[in-house]
C-alpha cells in the first residue's frame, strides 16, 4: 500500500493535530457511557429507583401513566446534570480544533432541544413500555417489539420533515448543473431520488458530510453547504453517486431489518432479565413496577455496547459497496479520491486509525483504505483497457 503514498495523501500518515483529537474524541465517548452505566448501577444498588417511583407517584397524583412519565423525565435529567460537564467539554472542543464556529449560546438552546426531543422519544416508548406490560404481561416484549418497529419506520418517514428540521435548516438545492448530474446518476441506475438538499450545516460546524435521508416519498439527499461551498462539481457528484449506491443498495431498508433483529433479541433479553429481577434476586415485585426502568435501560445499554462491533462491520460493508458503486457510476474515481481528502483534511479524520479502533468504533472504513480502493479500482480499468 505504500506504494502510493507519495503521489496520495490519503496514506499519508495523520498530522499529531488529528490523532490528538480523535484520541480526546474517543476518551470523551467512553467517560461519557461509563458515567450513563455508573448512574444506572448507582440507581439500581443505592435504591433511588424507587425514591425516584414515589416522588412521581407522588407528583402524579397517583396517575400510573403519569407517573410513568415523570419517572423517565426525573432519570433523563438526572442523566443530563451528571452529564453536561462532558458534553461542554465536547463542544469546546470542537471549538478549540476550529471544527466548530458555534456560539456557547446556539449551543446551549440544541441543548435543550435535544433534551426535550429525547424526553419526547422517551416518554413514548417508557408509555408503550409499561402499558403493553400491564396489558399483556406474558408477550409485552413481543407486542412492544412490533408496536417499535412501526414506530421506527414511522420516524425513518417523517424524520427529515419534521426532526432535522428542529436543529438545521434544509432548503431544495438551487444548483441546475448538480442536480442535472443526479438525474444523470440515477437514470444511469435506473432509479429515482426525490430530492437533493442542501443542509445548512455551516451556521454550526465546519466539518463537511452528505446523506442519503428518509423512506419512501421523503427519501432524499442531503448535502452540507460546508462541501457545495468548497468541492468541486466533480468532487460532489462522486459524493452524490456514493450516496446514490446507498440507494441503489436499499441500505435504509436492510438496516431497519437488521435493527428488528437485533430489537427482537433486545426486548426478550429485557423480560429474561426483569423476571430474574423478580424471580431470582426480589429487586421488584411485578413487572408494571417501573421503577425497574433503569434495569432495562442498562441492559439496553450493555447489548448494544457488546452488538457495536458486528453493528459497525455491517455499516461498513454497506460502505463499501457505496463506494464500488460510486467507482462504476463516474468517469474518473480521481474526483472521489480528492474528496476523500478533502473530507479527511476538513473534518480532522484519522485516515489510518489503529485497525482495533476501526473494528469497534468506526461506522466508515478508514479514509486510508477507501482511497487505496478507488486506486486499486483505477489500476484494474487501467489494466483492462490494455487488454
Ligand atoms: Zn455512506
Amino acid at each position: 500500500m505504500m506504494r502510493f503514498a507519495d503521489e496520495n495523501p490519503g496514506l499519508a500518515p495523520d498530522t499529531p493535530e488529528a490523532r490528538r483529537y480523535n484520541r480526546i474524541h474517543r476518551w470523551l465517548e467512553f467517560s461519557d457511557f461509563a458515567l450513563g452505566l455508573a448512574f444506572l448501577l448507582v440507581l439500581l444498588l443505592s435504591g433511588w429507583n424507587v425514591v425516584f417511583r414515589d416522588w412521581a407517584y407522588r407528583a402524579a397524583l397517583q396517575n400510573y401513566t403519569l407517573a410513568v412519565f415523570f419517572y423517565v423525565f426525573l432519570l433523563m435529567f438526572g442523566g443530563k446534570l451528571l452529564g453536561v460537564g462532558l458534553d461542554y467539554y465536547g463542544f469546546r472542543l470542537e471549538r478549540r480544533y476550529q471544527l466548530s464556529i458555534q456560539k456557547t449560546r446556539s449551543w446551549l438552546w440544541d441543548e435543550t432541544k435535544g433534551f426535550l426531543v429525547g424526553l419526547v422519544f422517551a416518554g413514548i416508548v417508557a408509555e408503550v413500555l409499561y402499558f403493553t406490560i400491564r396489558q399483556s404481561p406474558q408477550h409485552w416484549w413481543l407486542i412492544s417489539w412490533g408496536v417499535f418497529m412501526v414506530l421506527f419506520v414511522v420516524l425513518a418517514q417523517v424524520a427529515p420533515l419534521i426532526l432535522f428540521p428542529i436543529f438545521y435548516k434544509f432548503e431544495p438545492l438551487e444548483n441546475e448543473d448538480l442536480k442535472q448530474r443526479l438525474v444523470k446518476l440515477s437514470e444511469g441506475a435506473g432509479t429515482k431520488v426525490r430530492g437533493i438538499y442542501k443542509w445548512h450545516l455551516s451556521e454550526k460546524s465546519r466539518k463537511a458530510n452528505a446523506a442519503l435521508t428518509g423512506l419512501g416519498a421523503t427519501r432524499r439527499i442531503i448535502l452540507a453547504d460546508t462541501l457545495l461551498d468548497h468541492y468541486s462539481p466533480e468532487e460532489i457528484e462522486a459524493v452524490l453517486a456514493h450516496e446514490l449506491g446507498h440507494h441503489v443498495h436499499k441500505h435504509i431498508l436492510k438496516s431497519i431489518f437488521v435493527q428488528a433483529v437485533v430489537t427482537l433479541l433486545g426486548f426478550w433479553a429485557a423480560n429474561y432479565v426483569l423476571h430474574l429481577s423478580i424471580e431470582q434476586w426480589g429487586m421488584f415485585d411485578t413487572l408494571s413496577d417501573f421503577s425497574n426502568l433503569p434495569l432495562l435501560v442498562l441492559v439496553s445499554t450493555i447489548l448494544s455496547i457488546a452488538l457495536m462491533p458486528a453493528m459497525n462491520a455491517y455499516s461498513r460493508f454497506n460502505e463499501r459497496q457505496a463506494d464500488r458503486y460510486a467507482f462504476k457510476a463516474i468517469r474518473s474515481v480521481q474526483p472521489f479520491i480528492s474528496s476523500m481528502n478533502k473530507l479527511a483534511a476538513q473534518n480532522l479524520a484519522e485516515r489510518t486509525p489503529a485497525r482495533w479502533v476501526e473494528w469497534l468504533f468506526h461506522s466508515h472504513p478508514a479514509i486510508s483504505r477507501r482511497v487505496a480502493a478507488a486506486e486499486a479500482w483505477k489500476l484494474r480499468l487501467a489494466g483492462d483497457s490494455r487488454i
